[in-house]
């Protein structure tokens, strides 16, 4: 894939935290063992990382016009499609779980469910539904 001019992941290393990773046996919320200095990026075992680490890549990095004020590490949030259903996802630190009530990424959310996407806030187990008029609650 292409790299985007301006989307490089720089000092973000936000989904080798957040996401769980199956072939790591690593928890979301909890950083990767071989996370290079959390909060300047890199990864330890880059040459030899798992399949499913080449292969991802958040929505704000493969998408040009989204501002780079939404990059993950800036918003708490990372933007994402649910591989196993129609839902737009925003995704969150468990240890700040409402980062996705930024305005900045909340204003996007509200925009994606006006749009008619399916919009669900994550944070570790809980979620919360966004809708095209602003309101929001838990999942249940
Ligand atoms: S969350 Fe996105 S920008 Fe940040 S390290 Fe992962 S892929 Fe790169
Ligand atoms: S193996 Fe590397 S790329 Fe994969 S989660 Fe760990 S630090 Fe990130």
């Amino acid at each position: 894939m292409l790299a985007i001019p301006g989307k490089a992941c720089g000092e973000c290393s936000f989904c080798c935290k957040v996401l769980e990773i199956a072939e790591l046996a690593k928890s979301a919320g909890k950083l990767c063992e071989h996370c290079l200095n959390a909060g300047s990026g890199g990864c330890g075992i880059y040459a030899g990382r798992p399949q499913v680490c080449r292969d991802y890549e958040c929505l704000w990095k493969g998408d040009r016009d989204m501002s780079p004020r939404l990059r993950p590490d800036r918003t708490g949030t990372i933007l994402m499609e649910d591989p196993d259903s129609d839902e737009y996802r925003a995704v969150c630190d468990p240890e700040k779980p409402f980062a996705w009530l930024t305005p900045l990424v909340f204003k996007h959310l509200v925009a994606m469910a006006k749009n008619g996407r399916i919009v669900v806030a994550k944070a570790g187990l809980k979620s919360w539904r966004i809708r095209g008029n602003g309101q929001w609650g838990p999942c249940v």
